[in-house]
């Protein structure tokens, strides 16, 4: 199965009826970029900057982050990365900063983390922005923004950037060539915005670990809960249909870099309502690529219509009994 997948490193994932699905990966730290090459994936999807955070003793200064975003961007070569600015505070607790709070913070994933802990800490931000600034000078550069809420969040965030860009080019010093915005979805109040918030940015990706957790009020982390949602429960399935459907009519890259997407049924209820961008686990990418082969889009979308209009008992015995039947 591995050689089979090694084969598909360089092919291309068409579906069956030639719609191009881009298959990316997730990483975080430097040793994560040969699985670049290694699994085919298109680029990197979701690279976690809080990785260095996490893993460092103390906080790592713009000179560190410079280097590390450098290598990986050198590392990516032609394939684009999306930097994530850091998700740290709430449960991805950091010692050395005192998120203190976070250790009274009863409900951490709903807590001040990310983006809205970046915005209070300005400092951090700028650096990281400096850094990442640095780091693209003379190529493209991706930025998204974490459990964004509101789209204010957003332009907030893109402010901090575009501030420092300034500073940069004031200084005569090198700066990216292109610079992208965008922002993870994965705050469900975030989903009724998006006709204010689409114009402002370049893409969105569906967080689907937080996402899911938000919508069924259920705590990612705690296994007593892990078998009490699904991921192709009707609600989640609706929910992200109806995400997909509000891009129609906006040039806005629409993709998800949650965990559902490197699973077989999940990936395949995905395309079947409308994401063509999947970014996954490296370890995914093969399976999926080819997946991805196999599947008519045309009929899977129509199946995925019905079965959202009216949702069977079982979805996800119905979903692997059609793909069984295909061959998938
Ligand atoms: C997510 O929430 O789905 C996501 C991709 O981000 P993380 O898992 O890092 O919270
Ligand atoms: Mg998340």
């Amino acid at each position: 199965k591995q050689a089979a997948y090694a084969e598909l490193r360089d092919v291309e994932p068409f579906t069956r009826d030639g719609t191009r699905i881009t298959v990316m990966m997730n990483a975080g730290l430097r040793d994560d970029m040969s699985a670049l090459a290694m699994s085919g994936a298109d680029g990197v999807g979701l690279f976690r900057t809080e990785f260095q955070f996490l893993v460092s003793s103390t906080l790592p200064q713009r000179d560190r982050q410079m280097r590390l975003y450098r290598d990986v961007l050198d590392a990516a070569g032609d394939k684009p990365v999306i930097f994530r600015t850091v998700d740290i505070g709430g449960d991805k607790a950091v010692p050395y900063l005192d998120t203190a709070v976070a250790e009274r913070d009863e409900n951490p994933a709903m807590g001040w983390r990310a983006l809205r802990l970046s915005l209070e800490r300005e400092g951090l931000l700028k650096a990281q922005a400096r850094a990442l600034l640095e780091a693209a000078a003379g190529r493209s550069l991706s930025v998204m923004f974490p459990m964004v809420s509101e789209p204010w969040e957003f332009d907030a965030g893109k402010k901090v950037f575009e501030d420092q860009l300034a500073f940069q080019r004031d200084r005569r010093r090198q700066v990216p060539e292109t610079i992208r915005y965008g922002c993870m979805l994965e705050v469900p109040a975030l989903a009724d915005m998006l006709d204010v918030l689409l114009p402002k940015l370049s893409f969105v990706s569906v967080g689907t670990n937080d996402l899911t957790q938000f919508l069924f009020a259920a705590d990612r982390a705690n296994p007593k809960l892990a078998e009490r949602y699904d991921w192709l429960s009707p609600a989640i399935l609706r929910f992200l249909a109806r995400v997909s459907r509000s891009f129609v009519g906006h040039d806005v890259q629409l993709g998800v870099c949650g965990e559902m997407g490197g699973r077989r049924l999940e990936a395949l209820a995905l395309l079947g309502i409308g994401y063509r961008r999947l970014s996954i686990t490296p370890a995914a990418v093969g399976p999926i690529k080819e997946l991805v082969r196999k599947v008519d889009l045309g009929e899977l979308t129509a199946q995925m219509s019905r079965w959202l209009a009216a949702p069977p008992p079982d979805m996800r015995g119905a979903l692997q009994q059609w793909a069984g039947e295909r061959d998938i």
